[in-house]
């Protein structure tokens, strides 16, 4: 039994540096004897890699999973250190498999909290969301990027744990799931003063109180 046994979240925004900071602790933890096994959820197949790179330049060797059941079937029985980067790109039941598998190993995962609209981002099947891994997790990183708004030439710069998405330089309609084809979409993180909440989100808060 591992003494540090527990799953740690470390959540953010994007730009947060969360990618950073669980190679990081990877990287801590791979001094001492450790056998680590390091995940990384993919959107589709094209993609083929087998390691993570962060911005700072650390890497990892990583296993790229679609699923959840991938990543069970990739385990080896030795492993007490799992890190998964994206989780929030897998199903809901890595809800699960984190629970079970921080009993008696080290679990570090990596996620967006928010999605573009300021809701708990929801995993791929749509049943749970991030709240979960919240609600279950024995450590919380929270990351936050910096605001790169800009007016009259001064960036913000303040704390910022939202991200605005645009498509063609335009805030992203509230229910606007997919990039128009031609469009050109991007996100830019925000603090509290300068992201442009969708009223959807304010109007549900209003009919919950
Ligand atoms: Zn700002």
């Amino acid at each position: 039994m591992l003494t540090e046994s527990g799953l740690t979240l470390i959540a953010g925004t994007m730009f947060s540096g969360k990618s950073t900071e669980l190679l990081r602790r990877i990287k801590r933890l791979e001094a001492s004897d450790y056998n680590i096994q390091l995940f990384k959820s993919k959107i589709d197949d094209r993609y083929e890699s087998n390691h993570i790179v962060s911005h700072d330049g650390f890497k990892e060797e990583a296993t790229y999973v679609m699923s959840v059941d991938e990543m069970i079937a990739n385990l080896k029985e030795d492993t007490n250190v799992i890190g998964i980067d994206e989780v929030q790109f897998l199903e809901s039941e890595v809800v699960q498999f984190c629970d079970q598998q921080a009993k008696d190993k080290i679990v570090l995962a990596a996620g967006l909290i928010k999605n573009f609209q300021d809701n708990y981002f929801q995993f791929k099947d749509e049943k749970l969301d991030m709240s979960e891994l919240l609600r279950i997790a024995d450590h919380l990183v929270y990351l936050n990027a910096v605001c790169t708004y800009k007016e009259n030439g001064h960036r913000c710069r303040k704390e910022a744990n939202r991200v605005q998405r645009f498509v063609d330089g335009e805030i992203a309609p509230f229910d606007d799931g997919s990039v128009k084809v031609g469009g050109k979409e991007a996100y830019q993180p925000r603090c509290r003063s300068h992201f442009v909440q969708y009223q959807d989100v304010l109007n549900r808060l209003e009919s919950r109180l």
